[in-house]
């Protein structure tokens, strides 16, 4: 029996840094954020599967971030109902600390994905018989 990995496609700016081994410093790649939602992130994005609605590109770190920690208000009022919103500014610093911790921010990559760049799939294609 033959074993094939699931692929999908993500978009990603071209300028983020390639994403490294597991268990390495993060660098911000974005890789895991725009493959699926964490935990938070399934909470703030409405949504189990595709990219997660509070990532953020930051172009001037060419990384990308956690909106729950970084763009925490406006994160906070795309995630919540409207009637809901005026509870922002009081949870805002919450979901601050609470992302920090979720997200085990500063440590190491916890994605096994493997990355293909569109390059790289071609001349895979162009060399397989
Ligand atoms: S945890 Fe890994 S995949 Fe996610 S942004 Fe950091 S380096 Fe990239
Ligand atoms: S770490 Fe932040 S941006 Fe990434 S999936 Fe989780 S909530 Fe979304």
């Amino acid at each position: 029996m033959l074993a094939v990995k699931p692929s999908f496609v993500i978009h990603i700016q071209p300028q983020a840094a390639p994403k490294p081994a597991s268990g390495t410093p993060c660098n911000g790649c974005g890789v895991c954020c725009l493959s699926e939602p964490c935990p938070l992130g399934m909470l703030l994005s409405h949504r189990r599967v595709g990219s997660c609605a509070a990532v953020r590109w930051d172009a001037a770190a060419n990384q990308y971030r956690c909106g729950a920690v970084v763009d925490v208000t406006a994160v906070l009022r795309q995630a919540l109902p409207p009637g809901l919103r005026w509870l922002t500014p009081a949870m805002a610093p919450l979901l601050s600390r609470l992302a920090r911790r979720w997200i085990a921010a500063g440590q190491g990559c916890d994605s096994e994905l493997e990355v293909q760049s569109p390059a790289s799939r071609q001349s895979d294609r162009q060399s397989s018989p």
